[in-house]
């Protein structure tokens, strides 16, 4: 079972790669985090499942920054979300898929996510996609640090 979910999480990791070498802008994609350094400062991350766990963005100390995740659907088409990450939380900037209810469920932060509808997640059910915003406790707790 874990073999297997590696196994998935490698193809979407060579999916993702293969996606971003294709592109032509030389924009510097964050990468998804597997671990947590000491010296991240970072409070709270957005963990990524496509549906299995893909990995932790962190939220910016300053600044602010979006993520594009690109995957190829069992179709063969591509899926687009843009997480759009800031110093208190993220929300789905844009999205290729029917709909966009994702994109029209507004800003997760660490103040709103027990309050939320849908809590701490974004959710892209067209690209079985969830983002969802967990303190930097529960990140090490979930990768077993
Ligand atoms: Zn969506």
């Amino acid at each position: 079972m874990v073999q297997k979910a590696a196994a998935i999480l490698m193809i979407i990791i060579l999916t993702l790669t293969a996606g971003m070498a294709g592109r032509q802008e030389n924009e510097k994609e964050q990468p998804f985090l597997v671990q947590i350094t000491e010296d991240d400062p970072s409070i709270a991350y957005v963990l990524v499942r496509m549906p299995n766990p893909v990995g932790l963005l962190p939220l910016p100390t300053e600044g602010e920054y979006t993520r594009t995740i690109r995957q190829i659907m069992p179709d063969g088409s591509e899926a687009v979300n843009v997480l759009h990450l800031t110093p208190e939380g993220f929300w789905m900037e844009a999205a290729n898929c029917k709909g966009q209810d994702c994109v029209g469920e507004g800003m997760v932060t660490l103040e709103n996510r027990e309050e939320r509808v849908l809590w701490n997640m974004v959710v892209c059910l067209p690209h079985q996609l969830v983002a969802e915003l967990i303190t930097r406790e529960e990140a090490l707790a979930m990768i077993g640090q």
